[in-house]
């Protein structure tokens, strides 16, 4: 049976929350990463709360510290934790994570190696429903979850380390 195993463990989760679906108007608001040995980073971005659509309005500011910093200051502490070694970004569902993430980086070296790697696509390969699988991680992977957390981007970033880890191990031993 073919084993999972990941090309690279050069990697970083990654998770943002963002002020709206629509690309030209949206932005990160706050930043979750996490690496492989747990070390772990969260900025909350300053960003205009006149975008905000309803979803983020009622999921998302509500979870929020309440202490944003400059878009500068956030890339300058981001460099310093992602280091010089260039890691795939890892995330779930990660189209808006990583435009957002260019949007911010925009015309600057990006810290992170350019291909983005989607956790929603190993979900979908091994016939697991990308979007049920939110909903359902946590029984299938043994993880519990704490609904009230989901939408803080450490917490989804933490928890995307857990699920990622958990997920290979089982199918792996599942195919055995
Ligand atoms: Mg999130």
């Amino acid at each position: 049976m073919l084993e999972i195993k990941p090309f690279s463990d050069n990697i970083m989760f990654f998770d943002t929350e963002f002020s709206s679906l629509n690309p030209y108007d949206g932005e990160i608001i706050s930043v979750g990463m996490v690496k492989p040995n747990g070390e772990e980073l969260y900025l909350e971005l300053e960003f205009d709360s006149n975008v905000c659509n309803d979803f983020v309005k009622a999921n998302v500011i509500p979870k929020l510290q309440g202490n944003p910093i400059s878009r500068e200051e956030a890339k300058k502490k981001i460099k310093e934790f992602v280091g010089g070694n260039k890691p795939y970004m890892v995330a779930y569902i990660n189209q808006f994570d990583d435009v957002y993430w260019h949007k911010l980086f925009a015309g600057e070296e990006n810290p992170f190696y350019w291909v983005p790697v989607d956790f929603s696509s190993l979900l979908f390969f091994h016939n697991i429903d990308p979007e049920k699988y939110l909903k359902e991680q946590g029984e299938m992977l043994d993880i519990e979850i704490k609904d009230t957390n989901q939408h803080n981007a450490l917490y989804d970033a933490k928890l995307l380390k857990e699920s990622y880890y958990k997920l290979i191990e089982k199918l792996n031993n599942a195919e055995k």
